[in-house]
């Protein structure tokens, strides 16, 4: 079978060669991102792969039937980008890769929030810039100490959710879909009861018509002065000059933000920073925020398992098999 890749990134080149040895598929790598001016490339092949955060424009899914196509599959988790109803109109069937390591994911969430509780990017740059001293509001929160909201305990938020338990944190969880097992270290409540009591609320939904632009301003109304929230989910879930009303007015903590709603107008660039959008400089300039690039999955094992699963599911799309990481809706 012949499958092409796009957006292929240098270090996922060794799984992709050692599953072109072992299963013999012929595998051709490019680097963009699959789009209407590139889409021509797939024909000749059997299926797609990609991996991106630019939606993927309805006439591709077209295009890909038109060549004898009959799947798209991502490498990643988010399928936001797909137009799923389009995707099936035109034939084909999808998949993501629904979990190449929640751990991943967690973790991340976990170190930056350290970072923040802990000052970490004001006192890199007052260490850079000389200043050695303590000052008042320099002091940490622990841990243990915390009650922390988890907006959706799916993968990753459970994840996450039992890491902070094992560390002393109270975590509460807020998601429409029950899981048993999570009662072990975590509390079920509504959106409210959480913004009521969280010192720190993370968000772990997909994005969708419900959860798009959930902290709003209604939203940090109903927070506790002082509390830090976290996003390393996708951007569009906060309204990002809501959140900056509640920073600049001190009602937030601080937060920490692996994903933005404009970032594909600077993400994995190399671009002056005065040059990105105003709203992502002035997070810049905070102490209080920490900013990364889309980076929470970026681990050894997630690239590995990435790169694995899509490839073994691509195949068995384009041969009709039934898998896991279909996306029906
Ligand atoms: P998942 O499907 O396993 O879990 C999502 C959970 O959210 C589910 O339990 C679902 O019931 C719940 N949910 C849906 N709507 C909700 C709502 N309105 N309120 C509360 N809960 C709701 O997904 P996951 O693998 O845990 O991924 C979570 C998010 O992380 C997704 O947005 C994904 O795109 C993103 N992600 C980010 C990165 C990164 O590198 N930053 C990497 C992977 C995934």
């Amino acid at each position: 079978m012949k499958i092409l890749m796009y957006a292929v990134l240098g270090d996922e080149l060794p799984y992709i060669e050692k599953f072109a040895a072992v299963t013999g598929q012929q595998i051709t790598k490019l680097t963009d991102y699959l789009s209407l001016d590139n889409v021509q490339l797939a024909k000749g092949y059997d299926a797609v792969v990609t991996q991106q955060t630019f939606d993927i424009p309805d006439a591709v899914y077209a295009r890909l039937a038109e060549f004898g196509i009959k799947q798209i599959t991502l490498r990643q988790v988010g399928y936001d980008i797909l137009n799923i109803q389009a995707i099936h109109k035109a034939g084909l069937r999808a998949s993501n890769v629904a979990a190449y390591s929640p751990r991943a994911i967690a973790e991340y969430t976990l170190t930056q929030l350290m970072n923040l509780i802990r000052h970490n990017k004001k006192y890199y740059r007052t260490t850079t810039a000389g200043d050695w001293t303590w000052k008042v509001g320099g002091q940490a929160k622990e841990i243990h100490e915390l009650t922390v909201a988890v907006i959706g305990a799916g993968r990753i938020g459970s994840a996450l959710a039992e890491m902070l338990h094992a560390l002393g944190a109270k975590v509460l969880a807020v998601d429409p879909v029950y899981h048993a097992q999570n009662e072990a270290f975590l509390d079920y409540v509504s959106l409210d009861e959480a913004l009521k009591e969280a010192d720190v609320i993370s968000f772990h939904t997909p994005l969708n018509d419900q959860t798009r632009g959930m902290a709003n301003d209604a939203f940090f109304k109903k927070i506790q002065k002082k509390a830090y929230i976290l996003n390393f989910a996708r951007g569009p879930l906060i309204e990002t000059e809501a959140l900056l009303k509640n920073l600049r007015s001190d009602k937030l903590a601080g937060a920490a933000l692996d994903v933005l709603p404009n970032e594909n107008d600077f993400m994995n660039r190399v671009q002056d920073p005065k040059t990105v959008p105003a709203d992502v400089q002035e997070l810049m300039a905070m102490d209080n925020v920490l900013l990364s690039p889309h980076v929470a999955f970026y681990s050894d094992l997630a690239i590995k398992n990435m790169v694995e699963i899509s490839l073994k599911d691509a195949v068995a799309l384009a041969q009709g098999e039934r898998i896991e990481n279909e996306i029906f809706y």
